[in-house]
C-alpha cells in the first residue's frame, strides 16, 4: 500500500491545468509542423502558420492558446494499492482545478446549473472519470475541453447491420456537420461499442492518445487511416477556409457490445487538443 497525499494531487492538477492551456503535447506540435509543410492551399497554409505562431506566442508569453480555456475533464486511473490521505480525492481534484484556473488567469467557463446558468467563477466542478487499476500509482490526465468542438460531437445508436460502412458514414456526417464550427484542423475521437455512455467516454478518451500510437487491431488501424484520408478530402480546411488539412488525426477506441446494437460516438476536438499527463 502506498500513500498519496491530497495536497500533492491539488498541486499537480493545478500545474497541469496551466500547462495544458499554454503548451500542446509534443505529438500535437509535430503534427502542426507536418501539416504546414503538406498544406497545398495558400489560404489553408496561411491559417496553419497563424495557428502555429499563436502556439509559439502562447508558450513564450504565457498567454492561453485559446480564449476558451475549456471545461476541465480529468481522467484518474487510481491504483488499487494506493491509500489517499488528507481528505476527499474528488475535492482535491476540484481544488486543483480551482487554483489552476484562478492563479493561471484562465477563463472561467463553467455554469453551476445548466438551466439557471450562473458562473461558478472558478471553473469547477471538473468532469472526473475514475478508473480503479492495478498498482500503487495514480495516473492523471487533465484535458481542458473547448465547447466550439464539443458542441459538434455526436452519439449514433447504429444497428448491427449498419456495420463498418455505417460507422464510416457516421464519422463523416459528424465531421461534415461540424465544418468550420469545430475550429479545424480537428482531432477526431471515436468510440465504437459498449453502451450509450461507454462509447461517448471512449471517444473522449481517444482524444488524449499519443498521435503516434497505433491500435493493435488491424481493422481499427485501417479505419483510422481511411477516415483521416477521406476527412481531409472534404475540403473544410484550416479555419474552415478550405484546404487539405481538415483533421490532424482520427483516434478510435473499441469495446465489446450487445448483440442487438452498435453504439458509437464521435467526440470532435479543435486544433487546440489539450491534455497534460502525470503519474503520481
Ligand atoms: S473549439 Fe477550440 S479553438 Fe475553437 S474556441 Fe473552443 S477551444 Fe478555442
Amino acid at each position: 500500500m502506498r500513500t498519496v497525499r491530497t495536497e500533492d494531487i491539488v498541486k499537480n492538477i493545478k500545474e497541469m491545468c496551466i500547462e495544458a492551456n499554454h503548451f500542446l503535447s509534443e505529438d500535437m506540435r509535430q503534427v502542426f509542423e507536418q501539416s504546414v509543410e503538406a498544406e497545398k492551399s495558400p489560404l489553408g497554409s496561411l491559417v496553419l502558420n497563424q495557428l502555429k505562431e499563436n502556439l509559439e506566442i502562447a508558450g513564450k508569453d504565457m498567454i492561453p492558446i485559446c480564449q476558451d480555456t475549456g471545461m476541465a475533464v480529468v481522467f484518474m486511473k487510481v491504483g488499487q494499492d494506493v491509500h489517499i490521505e488528507g481528505g476527499s480525492l474528488t475535492e482535491a481534484v476540484n481544488e486543483g482545478v480551482r487554483q489552476g484556473y484562478t492563479e493561471g488567469f484562465l477563463r472561467k467557463s463553467v455554469v453551476g446549473d445548466p438551466i439557471e446558468r450562473v458562473n461558478t467563477k472558478d471553473n469547477t466542478p471538473a468532469v472526473i472519470h475514475y478508473e480503479i487499476v492495478d498498482g500503487d500509482q495514480i495516473d492523471i490526465t487533465v484535458a481542458p475541453k473547448g465547447f466550439g468542438s464539443e458542441n459538434m460531437s455526436r452519439v449514433f445508436m447504429l444497428k448491427p447491420a449498419d456495420g463498418i460502412e455505417g460507422v464510416k458514414e457516421a464519422i463523416l456526417t459528424a465531421v461534415r456537420d461540424a465544418g468550420p464550427n469545430a475550429c479545424p484542423p480537428m482531432v477526431i475521437g471515436v468510440g465504437i461499442g459498449g453502451t450509450f455512455e461507454k462509447c461517448a467516454l471512449m471517444a473522449k478518451h481517444a482524444l488524449t492518445r499519443e498521435l503516434k500510437e497505433r491500435p493493435s487491431v488491424p481493422w481499427v488501424r485501417e479505419l483510422e487511416d481511411e477516415m483521416l484520408c477521406r476527412i481531409n478530402q472534404l475540403g473544410i480546411g484550416p479555419g474552415g477556409l478550405g484546404g487539405g488539412t481538415t483533421a490532424f488525426a482520427v483516434n478510435v477506441e473499441t469495446y465489446p457490445t450487445h448483440i442487438a446494437g452498435l453504439p458509437m460516438a464521435v467526440n470532435i476536438c479543435c486544433h487546440v487538443n489539450r491534455h497534460a499527463h502525470r503519474v503520481l
